[in-house]
């Protein structure tokens, strides 16, 4: 395990499973569609690369990224830093996140794909973080519930560090206080 790591909450072996049982899920209600999968960078990567494999359609995949935290805090002030590729006029829409936090941000997120002519919005997030939310929107596809703790790895940084630890650990309070 990392130094700065308290503790490990999820394995990636649970995770691998989870993204077994998601794809599975939206593969079946998603029959006989092709949606469009957005992964919004950089948090859900690694569980973007790993949910994908098991969504059995013929998806197409894009990435936008978007800011709203500094820190620890969202500051709820969402722009757009880079864009979708193409257009999602009619599309069904997937918003593939990692983590629901406050809720302001997919919130945000969710408007913009409105805006820009989907169909339908779903979103799928490997973790929730109920405790917090400030805004009342849920992910329609949850991997994980976790506590009211600052959590790292799996896509998940803290000033851009961590995201490659291959499981989801709480921070060591004295690693960002
Ligand atoms: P929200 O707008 O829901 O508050 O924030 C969502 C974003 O905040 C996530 O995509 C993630 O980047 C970041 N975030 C929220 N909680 C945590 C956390 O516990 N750990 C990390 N590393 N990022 C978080």
């Amino acid at each position: 395990m990392h130094k700065d790591i308290e503790k490990v909450l999820i394995s990636e072996e649970e995770i691998v499973e989870k993204c077994k049982e998601l794809g599975a899920q939206i593969t079946k209600d998603y029959e006989g569609k092709n949606p469009y999968v957005v992964g919004l960078l950089k948090g859900s990567v690694p569980f973007m690369a790993e949910i994908v494999k098991y969504i059995d359609l013929d998806i197409e995949v894009d990435y936008m990224s978007v800011s709203s935290y500094s820190g620890t805090e969202s500051n709820g002030d969402v722009r757009i830093v880079k864009d979708l590729d193409c257009s999602i006029v009619g599309y069904d829409v997937i918003i593939i996140e990692d983590i629901v936090d406050t809720g302001k941000t997919l919130n945000k997120v969710k408007d913009m794909m409105y805006a820009k002519g989907a169909d339908s919005v779903k979103i799928c997030s490997l973790l929730n973080k109920q405790e917090r939310r400030l805004i009342d929107i849920n992910a329609d596809y949850v991997g994980f519930e976790v506590p009211n703790e600052f959590v790292v790895g799996f896509g998940l940084d803290f000033n851009q560090k961590y995201r490659n630890l291959p499981y989801v650990g709480v921070l060591k309070e004295e690693c960002y206080l």
